[in-house]
């Protein structure tokens, strides 16, 4: 059984809000990186390169904050984190307040596999990148108009503060290949209106991204602090593993019963050894798509 499922952010534009257009874009985004994902697995690929693969789509999918059309800080900026983890070793790779990076994602992987290190941050992450013949781009590639005239609008309004809702639109993938590996990425231009610096949970292991082989592989998003603070991806994972709770209870407990108590709102994407998939999410709606070789394929929003 091989299965890969993709997010593309909680905190989905409110159904009222989300024009018969719009939706048909971001489900047309959604399938583009669930089926390319897909294929790698189908093909005999492993879980890495699939997660890999449908990350890099929804970065340069202008629709969702990552890569090009990332959220902007507060000085205009796009900065971004990204990270990537092998549950096959438990070997992993992120980066965090990038500027220059086209594909983060591909970054982090560069920083898992050629490097001796898991995270790194800023000029020396991009100097890395040179290193390693990445394509670097000037920050204005990221910048979408929609993107400026989200940041006026929250620089306007009553949320100027560090206290903003979350960005919306990160995108992540986890996947089980054939083999029972399991792999999971995200990648982030973290929240509206953060100061310059502000990591989110994404690129940090256990926080936003975990994966172990024989237990299960899981990519967040939502408000990023709340996540850090509840190393939430780790947690639903001890869940399954140490206390023997099904995927989805354990991923249920993070989302309502520790960061709904917190005032954290998001969601989380997870697979488990046996492939199984779930998708759950304590905002209005999460970008979302799940397929599998039982010959599942969804798509949905709310
Ligand atoms: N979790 C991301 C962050 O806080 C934002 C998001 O998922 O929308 O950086």
């Amino acid at each position: 059984m091989h299965a890969i499922a993709i997010h593309g952010g909680a905190g989905a534009a409110p159904r009222a809000l989300l024009s018969a257009e719009r939706e048909a874009l971001y489900r047309a985004g959604l399938a583009a990186a669930l089926d390319r994902g897909y294929a790698v697995l189908e093909q005999g690929g492993s879980s890495l390169e699939a997660v890999t693969v449908a990350v890099k789509i929804l970065e340069d999918d202008p629709l969702f904050n990552a890569g090009h059309g990332a959220a902007l800080t507060r000085d205009g900026a796009a900065e971004l984190d990204s990270a990537i983890m092998d549950g096959r070793n438990m070997r992993a790779g992120a980066v965090a307040s990038v500027r220059h990076v086209r594909n983060p994602v591909e970054l982090a992987r560069h920083v898992m596999e050629k490097s001796r290190h898991v995270l790194l941050v800023g000029p020396g992450a991009e100097e890395f990148a040179l290193e390693e013949g990445l394509s670097l781009v000037p920050n204005t590639y990221f910048r979408t108009q929609e993107r400026i005239e989200q940041l006026a609008f929250e620089q306007r309004g009553e949320h100027v503060s560090d206290i903003v809702p979350p960005g919306k639109g990160t995108v992540g993938a986890v996947a089980r290949d054939a083999d029972g590996n399991l792999a999971a990425a995200t990648s982030t231009g973290g929240m509206t209106n953060k100061r310059p610096g502000r990591v989110g949970d994404s690129p940090i292991i256990g926080a936003g991204t975990y994966a172990k082989n024989g237990v299960c592989a899981v990519s967040a998003t939502g408000h990023g602090e709340y996540f850090i603070r509840a190393v939430a991806a780790h947690h639903v994972c001890a869940a399954v593993e140490y206390r023997g709770l099904a995927l989805e209870d354990a991923v249920r407990e993070l989302l309502h019963d520790i960061l709904g108590p917190l005032g954290g709102d998001g969601g989380l994407i997870a697979v488990d050894h046996a492939g199984r998939i779930v998708m759950d999410f304590s905002t209005e709606g999460m970008f979302r798509g799940a397929r599998d070789s039982n010959g599942r394929r969804d798509i949905a929003i709310y």
